[in-house]
């Protein structure tokens, strides 16, 4: 947890804005970074790099680093990839990201098909109406179930409709592990597993798929995820170092929430593990 006698760090390589599921825009969040002394910021959007773009020239006093988060899946089992310092501009990310956003919008349908058939009635016009973006994510779905009264919150529109294991929780479509993170490789980048803590797998399992990523080309495990449990810090901290893996660290930000972290303010990673920054 942070407290007092934890040192910050300043670094985050993991946040959201409105180019997909945050509702601060790229420069809002940018805003918040600075107010919280942010030295290096990612802006890691769902499977777009449309947020990072419109403010990559931004600033002289935060540096920003070329970021992404992919959704992949890897033996049947949704997980997610972050893309760090990469070339936006090479073909490989490109028409991975072009192929993703593909099966988004496709993605959207079909949970919207299925909220039909048990009476939700929310079309994609008016879901891309209110969302604002291309990049619809669930997120966008709970949100709008709130609105329209369908649902009073949106822990509930995740529980009952969205979440893991619901009808709503719609995989295909997706790269895999193995073409994401070749792609990040192609395009000069860094490919790094996001929050690891957050699949229920086994440890055994957990390894068994850092194996593919690793025989893939990819190099970083997210060490720190938002707020976390020191244990949790230290036993991902051994695992990227027995894998040979860069750390990186993220607070996932995607809006102001008591109990998530805020933008940059990391504790910092433990000093045996090489950060995934020094690559930089
Ligand atoms: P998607 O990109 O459509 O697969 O949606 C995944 C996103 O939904 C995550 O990045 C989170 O931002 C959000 N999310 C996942 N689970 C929950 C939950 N239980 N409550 C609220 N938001 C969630
Ligand atoms: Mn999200
Ligand atoms: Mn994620
Ligand atoms: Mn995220």
């Amino acid at each position: 947890m942070i407290n007092k006698e934890v040192k910050t760090v300043f670094i985050d390589l993991h946040t959201h804005t409105t180019a997909s599921d945050g509702v601060l825009s790229p420069t809002e969040l940018l805003d918040l970074a600075r107010a919280n002394g942010t030295k290096m910021l990612a802006i890691t959007d769902h499977d777009t790099v449309a947020g990072y773009l419109s403010v990559k020239s931004c600033c002289s006093d935060i540096r920003l680093i070329s970021g992404v988060e992919i959704s992949t899946t890897w033996e049947g089992t949704g997980i997610h990839m972050v893309g760090l310092n990469f070339d936006p501009e090479k073909t490989a990310i490109k028409q991975l990201l072009s192929a993703q956003a593909t099966a988004r919008r496709q993605r959207a349908e079909i949970i919207l098909q299925k909220l039909q058939k048990v009476g939700f009635s929310i079309t994609i016009d008016e879901l891309h109406e209110y969302a604002q973006t291309a990049h619809i994510g669930r997120p966008h779905i709970a949100r709008l179930m709130v609105e329209k009264g369908y649902v009073n919150s949106i822990d509930k529109a995740f529980k009952k409709y969205l979440g893991t294991g619901k009808m709503g929780d719609v995989k295909s479509g997706w790269a895999t592990l193995t073409e994401a993170t070749q792609a990040i490789r192609q395009s000069d980048g860094i490919a790094v597993i996001a929050h690891p803590n957050h699949y229920k797998m086994t440890r055994t399992k957990l390894l068994k798929m850092l194996d593919d990523f690793i025989e893939a080309g990819g190099q970083g495990l997210e060490v720190i995820s938002g707020k976390q449990h020191p244990d949790i810090t230290t036993k991902f901290a051994h695992i990227a170092n027995d894998k040979g893996l860069y750390a990186s660290l993220g607070s996932d930000f995607h809006r102001h929430f008591p109990y998530a972290a805020n933008v940059g303010l990391l504790p910092t990673l433990p000093d045996f593990v090489t950060p995934v920054w020094t690559t930089f």
